[in-house]
């Protein structure tokens, strides 16, 4: 899965380029930069890669999804739709947006369900965040239909699912906007970064604003540039661009690799009776970082996970019991325990979130487990990787 896998010579190429002319910086040092503008080109190489028309780096996914809320006009009160199995990042951004994280259930493509989106559905909705996980696609043209029905906005939390398509539109391009990570376990990596991608100049010029404390960046005399809005500082520095630029030009092989070896590693558990798999929208879409798969209940999937560990078996994840993934472990969420008072604790309507019903959600994520997809395996390797996990599952 992850792009660190194919480190090597064109990432300390990009790199050296950025040492060789001192300048660490993404904006500005016209003369000094000997030509190079590394977040610039990567912006957009990834826009013509993914289908989209402008995008803009920043400091990290979290930063991506702050950015988005933010270009959307999604603050104080505001309450965001959130699927309950994501990164815990995705929730952080709209507490720290001062909205309400609200929760809807997913199904078993382990994304969002857009027929429970109703349920949660409330005056104050403003937006919904779509996450794709585990390199697949939720049902994304439903969401879309949903909430083009009821004047919501859409941003989509692509972090793990960089490269996927639904029906060969790239994810992330569904909605107002769309959220990457390039954070050390992505699919492709650039130590840490992050980017936003929309159709709309509109919203992108917001997020180039306000990622940048509300710099408007015309003209070329930074000090000269003009601030309408209050921002922050999300920017990403030249060298992670570089290691970016670099990483980004090895997706298509990234994918193709993965692809292979997930349709390996699907085949050899096809034959158990008991095993199905995660209901992916469009399998010839998916990026294939994980093979996800479901046992017939909660004790069965928990009991291979413990043999699948106890065997020494790496990259086996139940999700169920980890806690930065799953809503059920999140204790600080449930007692929004931060630093300082958030907003959220004066809202009369902020859901309590000890006791929110997701018994779709638990059952679903109870019987749930992954098998992360290397992408650096050679034959010998994938086959004793397969032969090993089939051996525990058999004797299950
Ligand atoms: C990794 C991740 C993020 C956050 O990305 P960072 O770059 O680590 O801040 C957000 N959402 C999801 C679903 C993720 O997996």
């Amino acid at each position: 899965m992850p792009g660190f896998e194919l480190f090597g010579e064109q990432e300390r190429k990009e790199v050296q380029d950025v040492l060789n002319t001192g300048v660490l910086f993404r904006y500005g040092f016209d003369q000094l930069r000997n030509g190079h503008w590394k977040a610039k080109a990567f912006e957009a190489e990834l826009a013509e890669r993914i289908g989209t028309t402008y995008c803009h780096l920043c400091s990290s996914g979290t930063a991506a999804l702050s950015i988005a809320l933010a270009a959307c006009g999604v603050g104080a009160g505001d309450e965001v739709i959130v699927p309950p199995f994501t990164f815990v990042a995705t929730i952080e951004a709209v507490i720290n947006a001062g909205a309400v994280p609200v929760f809807a259930e997913i199904d078993e493509t382990l994304c969002l369900a857009p027929e429970r989106l109703d349920a949660v559905i409330t005056p104050r909705t403003k937006a919904v965040i779509a996450v794709h996980m585990c390199g697949a696609m939720a049902r994304i043209v439903e969401i879309k239909n949903f909430c083009t029905e009821k004047g919501l906005i859409l941003i989509e939390d692509v972090a793990q699912a960089i490269g996927a398509t639904f029906q060969g539109k790239n994810l992330g391009t569904f909605g107002h906007m769309g959220c990457f990570s390039f954070d050390p376990v992505k699919t492709i990596t650039c130590g840490e970064g992050g980017a936003i991608i929309t159709d709309s100049r509109s919203l992108y010029t917001k997020a180039d604003a306000y990622a940048d404390h509300g710099h408007d960046h015309i003209g070329n005399d930074r000090g000269l540039e003009g601030h309408s809005i209050l921002g922050t500082n999300f920017r990403i520095s030249e060298l992670n661009a570089a290691v970016g630029l670099a990483q980004l030009r090895k997706l298509d092989f990234i994918l193709q690799k993965q692809r292979a070896n997930k349709e390996r590693m699907k085949e050899a558990l096809d034959r158990f009776s008991e095993i199905t798999f995660r209901k992916i929208p469009d399998e010839k879409g998916d990026s294939a970082t994980f093979l996800s798969f479901f046992l017939p209940d909660e004790s069965a999937a928990r009991k291979l996970s413990e043999n699948l560990g106890r065997a020494g078996i790496g990259g086996c994840f139940y999700w169920y019991d980890n806690n930065w993934h799953y809503v059920r472990r999140w204790e600080h969420l449930k007692k929004l325990k931060s630093l300082a008072k958030v907003p959220q604790q004066l809202l009369p309507n902020c859901p309590n979130y000890e006791n929110i019903d997701l018994s779709q959600s638990d059952r679903i994520m109870g019987k749930t487990i992954s098998i992360q997809i290397r992408i650096s395996w050679n034959e010998n390797e994938l086959s004793q990787h397969i032969e090993k996990i089939i051996d525990v599952v058999r004797t299950r």
